[in-house]
């Protein structure tokens, strides 16, 4: 398109640049044909939802910009009995004073789509999940029988999107096929004077509100809260709380937070978790790449089990949280975007990345209940 290479940012010069207005970046969205299985949005999910007929649909809590943040939910709810919160029933040496989950028939898994409203693969691959146990299809209309057969068998606790904010900020609607410095705009935003915040560098003023900040990226909610970076001890916003009272209530066996990166995809290591806890998900990770292999699809190194520590240590972020209010292995998802300076991928491997990611989360689930 010519009108693209007359903007003033163009490829060859993409890596310098440090810089973007809210116009150069609405410039830069390549005229490309979105799929109609992509959600990139979070208006229609209100409608989508109005129809389920076998999910059962929630609302958890509503935005700072008025957007509400929805749980989708199959399976029946197996009651247990709990007589202390997670921690204190660590302390008695007693987790199942918190819940004792070895008593239940159905493994629990809890999906936190993306509270980094640019990371929309999961809200994607999340919609057509729900799709897929309602109807046995995706929104491509591929038969996902197999999958709809493990979902069955579990109860699955499913927030769509952690952050409809951020979503909602997010024009282009995918950065498929765009690039580095897209995202860096998208993502994280830019200070007043349209230089990038940049990762991690975003993350030094929280929250993302005053004179100094430009155009405020998706990782925000509109009052400038990032969710995976909450004072979860004194919370600021009405995601992340949400959140984790699911998972107090629900005390799942697995739960993700899903995020999407530039490379390939990858199940981070999960901090200020127990070693045990790291290496269930290491194995978790092993055979989705395993997976992912089988299909053709690029995948990540493992990470390695390790304590917290060093000059900078991880975060407790809300995946930690996850662990400490319910005792879940919890774990960080990053999918690629499908920049074209990234790990190259289009809109339907990475629907596949996703939708294998949940199969393999819950054959893991199945197996353990089976021994
Ligand atoms: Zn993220």
């Amino acid at each position: 398109m010519v009108v693209l290479f007359n903007c003033a940012l163009t490829i060859a010069n993409a890596a310098d640049i440090n810089s973007m207005t809210l116009e150069q970046a609405r410039q830069r969205v390549p005229e490309r044909e979105i799929p109609k299985f992509w959600v990139g949005d979070v208006t229609s999910l209100e409608k989508r939802f109005e129809k389920l007929t076998v999910g059962r649909v929630e609302t958890i809590a509503t935005s700072p910009g008025g957007r509400p943040i929805h749980l989708v939910t199959y399976g029946r709810r197996e009651k247990l009995e709990q007589k202390a919160n997670f921690n204190s029933a660590i302390g008695a040496r007693e987790p199942q004073a918190y819940m004792d989950k070895a008593a239940r028939k159905r493994p629990v898994i809890l999906f936190v789509g993306p509270v980094h409203g640019a990371e929309v693969e999961a809200l994607t691959g999340l919609v057509n999940f729900i799709n897929v146990m309602e109807t046995g299809k995706d929104l491509r209309g591929r038969n996902q029988r197999k999958l709809r057969v493990l979902g069955r068998r579990c109860r699955l606790l499913i927030i769509p999107a952690g952050n409809p904010d951020g979503v909602a900020r997010f024009e282009p609607r995918s950065l498929c096929g765009m690039e580095g410095i897209d995202l860096r705009f998208w993502g994280q935003g830019t200070w007043s004077d349209d230089t990038f915040c940049g990762w991690p560098q975003s993350k030094r003023q929280h929250p993302m509100v005053g004179d100094n900040v430009g155009f405020l990226g998706c990782y925000f909610n509109d009052k400038g809260i990032n969710p995976m970076h909450d004072e979860f001890f004194d919370p600021m916003g009405p995601e992340a709380p949400a959140i984790l009272k699911v998972a107090k209530e629900e005390g799942p066996d697995l739960a993700v937070s899903f995020h999407s990166h530039e490379s390939k995809p990858a199940i981070l290591r999960p901090a200020f978790v127990t070693t045990e806890i790291q290496e269930d998900i290491r194995s978790l990770a092993e055979r989705y790449y395993a997976l992912l292999g089988e299909h053709d699809l690029p995948f990540s190194g493992l990470f390695k089990v390790e304590p917290e520590g060093g000059k900078y240590p991880k975060p407790f972020n809300l995946t930690s949280a996850l662990y400490h209010i319910s005792g879940a292995s919890s774990f960080t998802f990053e999918c690629p975007h499908g920049l074209k300076d990234g790990c190259q991928v289009n809109f339907e491997q990475i629907l596949d990345i996703q939708l294998l990611l949940y199969e393999e989360m819950l054959r893991y689930e199945i197996e353990k209940k089976k021994l």
